[in-house]
């Protein structure tokens, strides 16, 4: 049988009554627009994050773009931050004007490398955006060091309910950065059915500018203080992941659970590096990613034998055709061109059997001759 990367029918098909009622409840009130699933979701999640404030728009890329924007970053201005993530972590600066300026990461935790971020910050530089890849906190207490007092926004997109320690006590992924973002794209941990995102932070004046930038630059309808955009958490949307958020911590325990497995399995593949998590966190694994050096040839055996994959990310955003106007060059950044031949992410959702785990086990094994 095969196994999928990700398999949401499984999931849905758990809650599919939940889902419904949710959604019929909105579509009843015919309340589309800022409904009040919306004010519930933010509500909720602005608890799960312990911050004092979180603000619904309409995906992870805008949230980013709506948190640069708060922060007055523009034209001119330098963003520091990885070239190993998600397109929309780069994408977001220049769409504000911006310059991304990239540093390398940590090649244990695929996260970026606070010295090297220290290194970077200029006279130019206007925030740092960590990314918490794969479902593991970015070590936030020393990158917001290393920014000396400029906004260190956490793309937390990957992360929702991810915690790290930090002097002793728990802190949630997007609680101590300056603004938090969350994506509810299908595919995270606490995914949509469609598109969705999230801002949180523990400061009320970026809380008002974030609340305006959704809906046009102002607070009442018709009078703009600022050009905003129309990035609008949808009703929908809202009412769904309200449902499932209570869920969360149990579907990220599961796919913990998942990854202790593999790593038990892989622990005699000395072939295969097992996801590395810094003891001080507790990771969420939206992704399991292992390190091969013969990646190519496993992915096409895996392939052949059913089993999901994929490479998460097979061009670091250095040597991306669109920025190749910044200059960078092949060699630049080792350990994430190094990672982005090595990695390939194996299916880890919550739903996986034992059986579907041990398919894609042998399957790797057996590439290994094991
Ligand atoms: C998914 C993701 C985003 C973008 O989220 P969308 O909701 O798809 O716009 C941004 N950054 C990272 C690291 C992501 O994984």
């Amino acid at each position: 049988m095969p196994v999928p990367l990700l398999d949401l029918k499984a999931q849905h098909a758990t809650i599919r009554e939940d889902m419904v009622a949710a959604l019929m409840a909105v579509v009843d009130q015919q309340s589309f627009i800022l409904g009040d699933a919306v004010g519930q979701l933010e509500c909720s999640v602005a608890g799960l994050s312990q911050t004092k404030y979180a603000i619904g728009c309409a995906n992870g890329t805008d949230a980013l773009l709506l948190a640069l924007r708060a922060l007055n970053v523009g034209r001119d201005d330098e963003v520091v931050t990885t070239p190993f993530t998600f397109f929309a972590t780069a994408g977001a600066i220049h769409n504000v004007g911006a310059k991304p300026v990239f540093v390398d990461i940590d090649p244990r935790t695929f996260n970026i490398a606070p010295d090297a971020v220290a290194a970077a910050v200029g006279g130019r530089t206007k925030a740092v955006i960590a990314v918490d890849l794969f479902g593991q906190m970015a070590a936030i207490e020393q990158l917001t060091a290393a920014a000396k007092g400029l906004p260190v926004i956490e793309d937390a997109a990957q992360s929702i309910g991810a915690r790290r320690v930090i002097n002793g006590s728990q802190v949630m992924a997007g609680e101590a950065a300056t603004i938090g973002t969350f994506s509810f794209f299908p595919s995270k941990n606490l995914g949509a059915y469609g598109d969705g995102g999230m801002m949180v932070t523990q400061d009320e004046a970026l809380y008002e500018t974030l609340m305006k930038l959704r809906v046009h630059g102002g607070r009442r309808t018709y009078f703009h203080e600022i050009v905003g955009y129309n990035s609008r958490l949808d009703t929908l949307q809202a009412a769904v992941l309200h449902a499932k958020l209570p869920y969360l911590e149990t579907w990220s325990g599961a796919r913990r659970k998942n990854a202790a497995y593999y790593d038990a399995a892989f622990s005699d593949v000395p072939e295969v590096t097992v996801p590395y998590i810094d003891p001080a966190n507790t990771s969420i694994y939206n992704q399991y990613t292992i390190r091969v050096a013969a990646r190519d040839g496993l992915q096409a055996h895996l392939k052949l034998a059913g089993i999901g994959n994929s490479v998460y990310y097979p061009l670091p955003l250095h040597l991306q055709p669109c920025f190749a106007y910044l200059g960078y060059s092949d060699g630049q950044f080792p350990e994430s061109e190094r990672a982005a031949k090595e990695v390939l992410s194996l299916p880890v959702y919550p739903e996986l059997t034992t059986a579907q785990l041990d398919e894609v086990i042998a399957a790797v094994r057996t590439y290994f001759g094991r």
